[in-house]
């Protein structure tokens, strides 16, 4: 891991620990959370603070309010849930900041949890107001951010207040996020291999710009792989191509070839008469696709082609669907490659987003080495671009 100090690093007891996660979680119609994937990924790092006699004060946005108290964003329904599976009280505050809420912090004990309420209630948040980073500041006596979901914004409580609190260390989450997609990235074992798939050419192209210096091979599904075949000069019917990127994607075939990296594209697909789940299906024999149909997955023979790449590689991951997983007629190439790693015995890391949910819905997330708790995050730093709520941390030495 990049030399940032760890809440293995810290001293606990009988501090007030200012903890930043991303509870950010789906609430329903009536307000209860329908998915706490993301409250339990924190459970060891909160559980470690308590134990060690911490103060723990938690800070989390939820959806995207405007700067201002919006109940529809308030996480009040967490405290209760977290309660239940921290076995312990978790007090709610009214606020994040303010005179209350320091008095609040003031008050508590060791092992006490404290869950603030959604800092994006106040626009200092996303401006990364210092101001508003030093009212943060001002209720605990050390930072932890455990919100990998959130390292790749420059926010208030992700980084402004990094600078003003120390130490300020990872959690646990955040580590193991670290170590993972950090040695897939700097030192990975070989042959690397990475699958890029999802809608667009243009949200991955500085991700497959990056890769490229980095792995071994390259499969290429989902619609992106359309631009490329076009670019390719190769017929693609009604699928989805984002024609302003055609010459890039042409660039990127091209440096794959001089950097030795064998990036693969589909040689045949699963192609339909309309984008619905119940459309007209058939699979192609080659790699041209007729006019007045679109190909929503990659077919068997890349199937087979890419599920062959995969039993060979010592590290993979794997960020995108390869087709329209969410319409099972087309999920067939995403489920292989999920099946595919499952069996690996390679470093198998899933990289945030919706190959996330894939994944989930094959049921076989525990056979995998990892998988991001962050989309956003995990795409930039496979872009291998820093991200601030990491810069911002203490260093080791
Ligand atoms: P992304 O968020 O870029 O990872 O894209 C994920 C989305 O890409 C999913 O909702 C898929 O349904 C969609 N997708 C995958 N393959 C295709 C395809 N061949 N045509 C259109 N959309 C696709």
């Amino acid at each position: 891991m990049i030399n940032k100090m760890t809440i293995q690093n810290l001293d606990l007891k009988g501090k007030k620990v200012l903890c930043r996660v991303d509870f950010n979680v789906p609430l329903d119609d009536e307000g209860n959370i329908s998915d706490d994937t993301r409250i339990v990924a924190a459970l060891p790092t909160i559980r470690h603070i308590v134990e060690q006699g911490g103060r723990l004060i938690l800070a989390s946005h939820l959806g995207r309010p405007k700067g201002t108290p919006d109940e529809r964003y308030s996480l009040a329904p967490v405290a209760p849930h977290l309660a239940g599976l921290l076995g312990r009280n978790v007090a709610m505050a009214p606020d994040c900041i303010g005179p209350e809420v320091l008095s609040l912090t003031n008050k508590m004990q060791d092992g006490d949890v404290l869950l603030l309420e959604n800092v994006r209630f106040h626009a200092g948040e996303t401006k990364n107001d210092p101001a508003f980073s030093r009212k943060l500041a001002e209720l605990a006596d050390l930072y932890v951010n455990d919100a990998f979901g959130a390292a790749h914004r420059a926010h208030a409580s992700t980084e402004g207040v990094a600078h003003i609190l120390s130490p300020a260390a990872a959690g646990f989450l955040m580590e193991k996020e670290l170590r993972y997609l950090g040695q897939a990235i700097a030192a990975p074992a070989r042959p690397f291999v990475a699958i890029l798939g999802g809608a667009k050419v243009s949200d991955k192209i500085t991700v497959i710009e990056n890769l490229l210096t980095k792995v071994d091979t390259l499969l290429i599904g989902g619609g992106m792989a359309y631009t490329f075949l076009k670019a390719r000069g190769i017929s693609v019917g009604g699928s989805l191509v984002e024609e302003d990127r055609i010459g890039m994607a042409g660039e990127l075939l091209k440096k794959a070839v001089e950097r030795g990296v064998e990036l693969l594209l589909p040689e045949d697909h699963v192609i339909a008469d309309a984008f619905k789940a119940d459309a007209n299906a058939r699979t192609t024999d080659g790699v041209e696709i007729p006019e007045g149909w679109m190909a929503l997955d990659i077919g068997p023979k890349s199937i087979d082609r890419y599920t062959g790449m995969l039993k060979n590689a010592a590290t993979v991951i794997w960020n995108g669907p390869m087709g329209v997983f969410e319409f099972d007629a087309f999920a067939r190439g995403t489920m292989a490659i999920a099946h595919a790693l499952a069996e690996s015995e390679a470093l198998t890391i899933i990289g945030g987003g919706d190959s996330v949910a894939a994944v989930n819905k094959s049921g076989l997330s525990d056979r995998m080495s990892h998988i991001s708790t962050g989309g956003g995050a995990s795409l930039e730093f496979l872009e291998g671009k820093e991200l601030p709520g990491i810069a911002a941390l203490s260093n080791k030495d």
